[in-house]
C-alpha cells in the first residue's frame, strides 16, 4: 500500500477579523497559493452588483427561495446583514470536504458560532487582530475617504467584533502581512496533518507489518 492511498477529509477554515485588520489580503494569498483550498460561495437575497458573477461571488436568490432553503435545513449558517439575507449552503461544502478539498469562509463571529455547532471537528477558526488601535485607525482612514464620524462608528464596530477573539482556535496579530500569511499557512499545514482527518492510516501502517507477511 502506498502513502497516496491515505486520503484526507477536508477542513473548514474560518477567518474572521474586524474590517481593516487584513483578512481579505490573507484570504487572497491562501487561495492563490493553495489549490486544495476553495472559497465557500454564499447564497444571498441582495441584488446582484455589476461585475458580480452568479455562482462565483454569490448564488443570488429571492426571499421566498431563501426561506425555503432555511426550512429545508440547507444552510450551515445564515444571517441578516443590512436588511439582506446571507447563508452558507450546506451541500457544496459537505461535498468538498468528502472529496478532500478544504473550504475557506469569510464570516463574522456569529456565523462562526453557527458553523461550529454544525461542523464540530471539521472547523478550524482563526481570528486576525490589528497590531494596535492606532494602526487600525490608520488603515480605516487610509482605506476610505469617509468622514471622521464614519470612521469612529467603524472603530466601535471593530471593537465589538474583536471582543469575540476568545471563541477562536488561533489568533494572528497582523503586524507584517507576509508573516501573517506564513502563520496562516502553518496552521493549515498542521491541521491537515491531524490524525482524525486522515483515513486509511490503520491499513497503511498494517501494510508495513513485516511479521504479518511471513
Ligand atoms: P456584501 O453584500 O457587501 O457582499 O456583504 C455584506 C456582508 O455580509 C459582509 O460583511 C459579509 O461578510 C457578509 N456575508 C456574506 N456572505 C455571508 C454568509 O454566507 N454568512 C454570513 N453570516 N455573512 C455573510
Amino acid at each position: 500500500m502506498s502513502p497516496d492511498k491515505v486520503s484526507r477529509r477536508g477542513l473548514m477554515l474560518v477567518l474572521s477579523s474586524p474590517s481593516g485588520a487584513g483578512k481579505s489580503t490573507i484570504s487572497r494569498a491562501l487561495l492563490e497559493n493553495h489549490e486544495q483550498l476553495t472559497m465557500s460561495v454564499s447564497a444571498t437575497t441582495r441584488p446582484q452588483r455589476p461585475g458580480e458573477i452568479e455562482g462565483k461571488d454569490y448564488f443570488f436568490v429571492d426571499q421566498e427561495t431563501f426561506e425555503e432553503m432555511i426550512a429545508a435545513g440547507e444552510f450551515l449558517e445564515q444571517a441578516t446583514v443590512f436588511g439582506n439575507s446571507y447563508g452558507t449552503p450546506r451541500g457544496p461544502v459537505m461535498a468538498a470536504l468528502e472529496a478532500g478539498q478544504d473550504v475557506l469562509f469569510d464570516v463574522d463571529w456569529q456565523g462562526t458560532q453557527q458553523l461550529r455547532q454544525n461542523a464540530l471537528e471539521d472547523l478550524v477558526s482563526i481570528f486576525i487582530l490589528p497590531p494596535s488601535l492606532e494602526e487600525l485607525e490608520r488603515r480605516l482612514f487610509s482605506r476610505n475617504q469617509d468622514s471622521e464620524q464614519v470612521v469612529r462608528s467603524r472603530m466601535s464596530r471593530a471593537y465589538a467584533e474583536m471582543s469575540h477573539w476568545a471563541e477562536y482556535d488561533y489568533i494572528i496579530i497582523n503586524e507584517e502581512i507576509e508573516d501573517s500569511v506564513k502563520t496562516a499557512e502553518s496552521i493549515l499545514a498542521a491541521e491537515r496533518a491531524r490524525r482524525e482527518r486522515q483515513r486509511n492510516l490503520g491499513d497503511f501502517v498494517r501494510s508495513m507489518d513485516v511479521a504479518a507477511r511471513s
